[in-house]
């Protein structure tokens, strides 16, 4: 599923509201009713303009029509979830254009975006909930009768967990990206212009390196965190120009952390598992990449968490609770993803996905993946039924 930003500018307000509607509705049904569309959109021009909005939505593929035995409706589709989050970017004035995908996973899609003044920024859209049911026995039971319809709720919870983290991190001092503005399923932030760790084959001085990249996880730790998933495509790695003293120029190399929505809290149940792995992963691509091995053993989670007790440092642990998270909205989140990195484990391309990919269309047409850019259509204001969507998003709607 990639973004497709091309249709964007042809849908007029009653599309737009139409499409709101479907939205809404989707929150208390899986397949909305038309009538409930009618009745939430209110078009002045009554019902035959919601047929109109509704046979040009779908037609651009925002919504799906769905035949079931009781009722036909229609449900969100992805690109009309992508679609309404870019609208509500665009009313705010954060997005003006959209440019070229940066990062395609499983899970996201990473786009280059631009303001009207023509600063680039990072569009990050969650793709979470493509559920295959192929983890341990607990996931799969609790996510059993709940993995359709829950993409949009999935998605837009990693959402919602990324950005109050990267916001408290900022808060704290950690290098990661400004984090700008969320919604519904996407996070826009600061552009870093840096190669993730991965793509750098060679570094002057490994140890130094190495050695921030430790002091990161325990100060995370300090701060009563563990990141999940500390490796060298979520490490971006600035290079920046000094001069010495000497006069000489000389590179310093400043790591950015980014991908929040795993992070877990030092008190959870398996945090020494999660903390021995980000230690691992950076030990271990040290070594490969670098034939680099620290002669420290270590670190280790139970110092981490001694030395979390003993600073009293404000605890960023309690951030997703503090955002707004339910206790369950953290459990549904955390099964998705254990979800996910079960089948990245198991090299994935399940079935399955296959059959869930209905909504992907071909990658060849999209001049977005050409480096062209694409204005989208700019609202003036967000309308008052996309407020009310907005001030509802931390309602559960499973
Ligand atoms: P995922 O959850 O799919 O791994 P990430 O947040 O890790 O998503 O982003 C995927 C890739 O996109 C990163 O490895 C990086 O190359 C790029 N990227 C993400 N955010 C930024 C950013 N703010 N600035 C520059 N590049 C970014
Ligand atoms: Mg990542």
């Amino acid at each position: 599923m990639k973004l497709d930003t091309r249709a964007m500018r042809y849908l007029a307000s009653e599309d737009w509201r139409v499409l709101t509607a479907v939205e809404m509705g989707s929150k208390n049904h899986e397949l909305v009713p038309t009538p409930l569309i009618e009745k939430i959109a209110r078009l002045k021009g009554g019902a035959s303009g919601v047929h109109k909005s509704i046979s040009a939505l779908a037609k651009v593929g925002l919504i799906a029509r769905v035949k079931e035995a009781k009722y036909d409706g229609y449900r969100l589709t992805y690109g009309g979830l992508d679609y309404l989050a870019l609208h509500t970017h665009s009313a705010r004035k954060d997005i003006y254009s959209v440019g070229t995908r940066i990062g395609v996973g499983k899970e996201s899609d990473i786009m280059i975006v631009a303001d009207n003044q023509g600063t680039q920024k990072v569009l990050k859209i969650h793709r979470l909930g493509r559920i295959s049911f192929r983890t341990v026995k607990s996931n799969r039971d609790y996510l059993k009768n709940r993995a359709s319809g829950s993409w949009m709720y999935l998605s837009r919870l990693a959402a919602m967990k990324e950005f109050a983290f990267m916001k408290a991190l900022l808060a704290e001092g950690f290098p990661v990206p400004e984090p700008i503005a969320q919604s519904r399923h996407t996070i826009l932030m600061a552009l870093i212009d840096a190669f993730p760790l991965r793509q750098i084959s060679a570094v002057p001085d490994p140890a130094k390196l190495y050695g921030e990249l430790i002091s990161l996880i325990l100060r995370l730790a300090k701060h009563g965190l563990i990141h999940g998933d500390f490796n060298e495509f979520n490490i971006l790695i600035k290079e920046i120009k000094v001069t010495t003293e000497s006069g000489e120029e000389a590179l310093t190399l400043e790591p950015v952390i980014i991908d929040f929505p795993q992070m877990v809290s030092m008190e959870h149940q398996n945090a020494e598992m999660y903390f021995d792995r980000d230690v691992e992963c950076i030990k271990r691509f040290f070594s490969r990449r670098f034939h680099f091995t620290s002669t420290e053993p270590g670190p280790f989670f139970k110092d981490a968490k001694r030395a979390m007790k003993k600073a009293g440092l404000t605890r960023l642990d309690a951030t997703v609770e503090a955002s707004g998270f339910t206790k369950k909205m953290v459990k549904d989140l955390e099964a998705a993803i254990r979800e996910k990195e079960a089948m990245k484990a198991d090299g994935n391309n399940s079935d399955e996905e296959e059959e869930e990919s209905e909504e992907d269309d071909d990658d060849d047409d999209d001049p977005s993946d050409k480096g062209g850019e694409i204005i989208i259509g700019v609202a003036n204001e967000v309308d008052d039924l996309d407020a009310e969507v907005a001030s509802k998003s931390t309602e559960d709607e499973v």
